[in-house]
């Protein structure tokens, strides 16, 4: 049996700040229709975001946010295959500020930690150092260093590290013509992403922070912004431990970007005393686009309590990977999020995060913790309303259930919520009450009390509702009975 086609020349365009539109070439004739995968940079996983119908070739993406890179992959299939993954595309929303970075947001007691790459080795005894101290930092190795050290690019992919863009050959940019700067990102970024599952954009660091007005130009146009540092870089002339120490603690301050390098032992051994210095004279380590995210938010105490919690996470989250956002939270097989597409729990793992993907503001999320703890998320405000995609139909649908998040910081009534339905008759859209009414979803509307550590029913808002509210850090469980729903929360 030949293979289902794949489908080609997928592009993906920026309308505005919320609506990327994507187009594709269909090459299969039988198809059941085509499922896309998106993933949010700077770092993380593709997920599947959508299932379209045959013999489309056009989606609108509006669950998005202002200021961000998305990538996006599409597949056909049938009852039972997937065809190969389309070519991956690209799309950088409208309000990114690419404004170099030499410090981030100096309101807030954080530094990050940066290291560069461009030569071997990658000292596996600093990855160890960061691991074991829980400091997520960001890396940016050369497309050369890490063909050569594949292992050690893997293991800061999984140890949660933000990965930048370093070029391939470590060249003067500044005398290169614009198309070798291009290939030199572009092919960077191929490298790192075909080996970590991480793309790159939008942060990239000159090779030895060479650059001018010209190089920044030509490297926004590609989606790139480039990371400069506010002190360090003499590890790789030859600093002595303490030298390296000195230098740190001379220029720690609010929004301090420092700049190492991965190669030399006396950074692996300066960094123990440097982490453990920082953390005592109260700064928080975090990675770049953390340290320059306009907004921070924490769960307020007595909200993740000791046993379940099913939580969302009210903001996008600058960095959407796992063990950044839960920084400090042991979430190796305690977080656990809803597949939709094959009705299963996917529990995150430390050894294959790719499997459990990125975490995404329009979905809850059950943790596990053994004592009750505040989750800090550093990210960008939700802009406008949101429309959050509903399962799709399962021959069971009393397994149909979703665990939705709450993409927003301040509650909503329930009564301004609506299912929009594109294949009902009009009104596609009405209110949750309506809708059920219309049968369209059950009327048990279910979250968790983590202080009782049961489940509640939340009611329709005309039934018996124990809310009126959808509230921020709180997921919860709808059950549609039909196909291609979405719900829409307005912004508050
Ligand atoms: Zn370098």
């Amino acid at each position: 049996m030949p293979g289902l086609a794949a489908p080609s020349d997928l592009v993906a365009t920026a309308i505005s700040g919320t609506r990327i539109d994507l187009e594709w070439t269909d090459w299969s004739a039988n198809e059941l229709g085509f499922k896309i995968q998106r993933m949010t940079g700077p770092t993380g996983f593709f997920r599947q975001i959508a299932v379209v119908a045959p013999d489309t070739a056009m989606y609108s993406d509006t669950s998005i946010n202002p200021a961000t890179v998305y990538y996006y992959r599409v597949c056909s299939f049938d009852a039972t295959r997937h065809s190969n993954w389309s070519n991956t595309a690209w799309a950088v929303t409208d309000g990114m500020d690419f404004a170099e970075i030499s410090r981030g947001d100096t309101s807030r007691k954080q530094m990050a930690l940066t290291f560069d790459a461009g030569a071997v080795p990658i000292r596996p005894g600093l990855l160890d150092v960061l691991r074991d101290r829980q400091v997520y930092c960001t890396f940016f190795p050369t497309g050369w260093v890490t063909e050569q050290e594949p292992w050690n690019l893997v293991q800061i992919a999984i140890d949660g590290h933000v990965i930048g863009n370093h070029s391939y050959s470590h060249p003067n940019l500044t005398n290169l013509t614009d198309a070798e700067i291009i290939e030199q990102l572009f092919q960077t970024d191929e490298i790192i992403y075909n080996l970590t599952g991480h793309h790159t954009r939008p942060y990239f660091r000159a090779p030895g922070g060479a650059r001018d007005a010209r190089v920044l130009s030509v490297a926004e146009s590609i989606g790139f912004r480039h990371v400069f540092w506010t002190a360090g870089g003499g590890d790789f002339g030859g600093w002595t431990v303490q030298q390296i120490i000195d230098n740190t603690l001379n220029n720690a301050g609010n929004g301090t970007v420092m700049l190492y390098h991965c190669l030399p032992e006396n950074t692996e051994i300066a960094m123990p005393t440097i982490i453990d210095t920082l953390r005592a004279q109260g700064y928080e380590l975090v990675t770049v686009p953390e340290i320059v995210a306009p907004k921070v938010i924490s769960s307020p105490p007595g909200t993740i309590n000791a046993g379940w919690n099913l939580i969302s996470i009210p903001i996008e989250p600058a960095t959407p990977n796992p063990p950044v956002v839960f920084r400090g939270v042991d979430i190796d097989g305690r977080l656990y999020r809803w597949d939709k597409e094959t009705a299963s729990v996917v529990a995150y793992d430390a050894w294959s995060p790719g499997t459990f993907g990125q975490l995404s503001a329009d979905e809850g999320y059950w943790l596990r913790v053994d004592a009750p703890v505040t989750i800090k998320c550093a990210g960008t405000e939700v802009m406008n309303d949101r429309h959050i995609k509903l399962p799709q139909a399962l021959p069971d649908p009393f397994v149909a259930w979703a665990i939705i998040g709450y993409p927003f910081e301040t509650a909503q009534e329930w009564a301004n919520c609506q299912i929009h339905n594109p294949s009902a008759p009009e009104p596609k859209t009405r209110s949750i009450s309506e809708a059920k009414a219309a049968g369209w979803i059950s009327s048990m509307l279910w979250s968790w009390d983590s202080a009782t550590q049961s489940l509640f029913d939340v009611g329709i808002p005309d039934d018996w509702p124990m809310s009126t509210q959808i509230e921020p850090w709180r997921g919860y469980w709808m059950r549609p009975f039909v196909t291609g729903l979405e719900l829409i929360i307005p912004k508050p």
